[in-house]
């Protein structure tokens, strides 16, 4: 086949999984022309997560925030494969991942397996629902694109249903209640997005029902953003509630049927009540859960064995326990925020531990090779000067060995919180600086602008702005 070919069979092959955040910084950093690089994700595209919230209600659209990995390979050297597949499982022993093709589409071929002599596993999480009933079958989640539409189509849905003529008042009192379950960043900022959307565009094309639209954010624990610092935790609560927003804090959903979600609320007193709330969407953002193919990964190594929450790695983002498998981003545990800043800094930093493992085995192959000459003074590069250079390789040799452990520098959080305001806890200097409201906001966007995948990415992002400005956001349902 055309892509055996390609390979060079004198350099190693580096099997990477995923097209996310991890995986795309390391193959933005990687000289690919040291490896037989061969990249596998169901998605071929990279996502540029941060802004996916303002998908759900058309601020942005969806493919304004999507970069084809095609076009991103398109500008590395050497041989670099893509398939469009899920990695279903990994044989660490006999250094194989089978790959599946799940898409529509199928030819001949559906599955297959790739040999590696290095793997990077950077296939993300799942969304974590612990089990709850009714939460597969009834909710939306808030992860990839095509949540995102889903989520965009069910609201129009629902309104133009409430709409419906002589529509029972209950019945359009549920539709119009939309219910984000997690008060993590995912859901404030979802949430936050849902109302604006309300308060910009659906009153004024709805009016005759929109009294009746209501957002209510559910959280287990006493607070919402609960990463974020104590001020900015009660500015976002108070610009929450002032926007209309319900929060239900101390509230843990148990259940969830096709139109109700079931609660427990701690009460003041400490006693426990159970609610039933009706809705008509239903977004849950609860965090993220391990993806089966790590589960089995992790399954298989002894060494993995007390792990809960993804592969545990070691300081060079070693998967522990195995040897030629590195892990980055929401997949792997080292002691940091499932954020997409650690795993694109995981990413940057397994491109350069590459490219300098690539350098060492090319400078230790020289020396080699330049030993064995003046060792059998089999002509070549004159002895003294082959003596030179050996020596200089060594110092170059030294230098590339002391490659420093993994550290991540946190830049801050950031989270748009609705009606043009946003809270951010940035690491600034030596200290910390925390600020929320719309000034905040301007910076939130030139942030997320500035860190937009390319050039295009930032442009279409921009023009989308500008149009649901200008002339609303588009209320048709596709
Ligand atoms: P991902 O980016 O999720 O990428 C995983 C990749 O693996 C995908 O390409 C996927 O298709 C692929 N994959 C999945 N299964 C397989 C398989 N079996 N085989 C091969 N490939 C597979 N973080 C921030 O720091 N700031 C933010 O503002 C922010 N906003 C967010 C907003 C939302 C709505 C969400 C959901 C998350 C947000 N995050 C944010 C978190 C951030 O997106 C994640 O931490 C980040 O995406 C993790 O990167 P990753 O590379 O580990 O995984
Ligand atoms: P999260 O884990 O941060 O928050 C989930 C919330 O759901 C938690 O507060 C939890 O208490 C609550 N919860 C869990 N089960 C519940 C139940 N049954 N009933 C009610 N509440 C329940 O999840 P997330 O917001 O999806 O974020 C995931 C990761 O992505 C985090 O690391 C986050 O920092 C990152 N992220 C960052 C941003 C940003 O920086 N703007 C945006 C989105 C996500």
């Amino acid at each position: 086949p055309a892509e055996q070919l390609e390979r060079d069979p004198n350099k190693k092959t580096l099997v990477v999984l995923g097209t996310g955040w991890g995986s795309v910084a390391l193959l933005k950093k990687l000289d690919t022309e040291n490896y037989n690089v061969v990249v596998v994700s169901p998605r071929n595209y990279f996502l540029f997560t941060p802004l996916l919230p303002s998908c759900t209600t058309g601020t942005i659209e969806h493919r304004s925030i999507m970069e084809p990995v095609r076009a991103i390979l398109r500008h590395k050297r050497g041989a670099v494969q893509f398939y469009e597949a899920e990695a279903s499982s990994i044989d660490h022993e006999r250094k194989v991942v089978k790959i599946t093709d799940n898409s529509e589409i199928k030819g001949a071929v559906v599955e297959n397996e790739i040999p590696y002599d290095m793997l990077v596993v950077g296939v993300g999480a799942e969304n974590a629902t612990f089990g709850i009933p009714g939460v597969r079958e009834n909710s939306c989640f808030l992860k990839e694109i095509g949540d995102a539409q889903r989520i965009r189509k069910k609201i129009m849905d629902c309104v133009e249903t409430a709409a419906f003529k002589d529509q029972k008042d209950a019945e359009i009192n549920r539709l119009m209640h939309m219910v984000v379950v997690g008060g993590g960043p995912t859901g404030v900022e979802f949430a936050g997005e849902l109302q604006d959307f309300f308060e910009e565009d659906i009153k004024k094309l709805v009016p005759e029902i929109s009294p009746r639209f209501k957002v209510t954010l559910i959280e287990a624990l006493p607070n919402v953003l609960p990463s974020f610092s104590k001020q900015l935790i009660d500015y976002t609560e108070n610009t929450l509630r002032e926007e209309k927003i319900d929060i239900k804090t101390k509230t843990m959903v148990k259940k969830v049927t096709s139109e109700t979600v079931e609660a427990e609320v701690v009460k003041p007193d400490g006693t426990k009540e159970r609610v039933v709330i009706p809705y008509g969407l239903l977004v849950w953002a609860t965090g993220n859960a391990v993806r089966p193919i790590v589960k089995d990964l992790m399954s298989r190594i002894p060494a993995q064995k007390d792990s809960r929450r993804g592969l545990a790695v070691n300081e060079y983002l070693v998967v522990q326990g195995t040897r030629d498998i590195w892990a980055i981003g929401d997949c792997a545990v080292a002691g940091y925020a499932p954020t997409a800043q650690v795993a694109a800094q995981e990413g940057n930093f397994l491109g350069s531990l590459f490219n300098n493992m690539a350098k060492t085995e090319s400078h230790e192959n020289r020396i080699h090779e330049l030993s064995s000459q003046m060792n059998l003074q089999a002509g070549g590069t004159p002895p003294a000067e082959a003596a030179q250079e050996i020596e200089a390789l060594e110092r170059r040799l030294k230098k590339i060995r002391d490659i420093k452990p993994f550290r991540y520098t946190h830049q801050g959080s950031m989270a748009y919180i609705g009606s043009e305001k946003a809270v951010a806890d940035v690491s600034w200097w030596n200290g910390n600086f925390a600020s929320g409201g719309s000034m905040t906001y301007l910076f939130w966007r030139s942030a997320y602008l500035s860190m937009c995948f390319s050039t295009r990415n930032r442009v279409l992002v921009v023009l989308d702005w500008l149009k649901s400005k200008a002339f609303g956001r588009d209320i048709s349902r596709e």
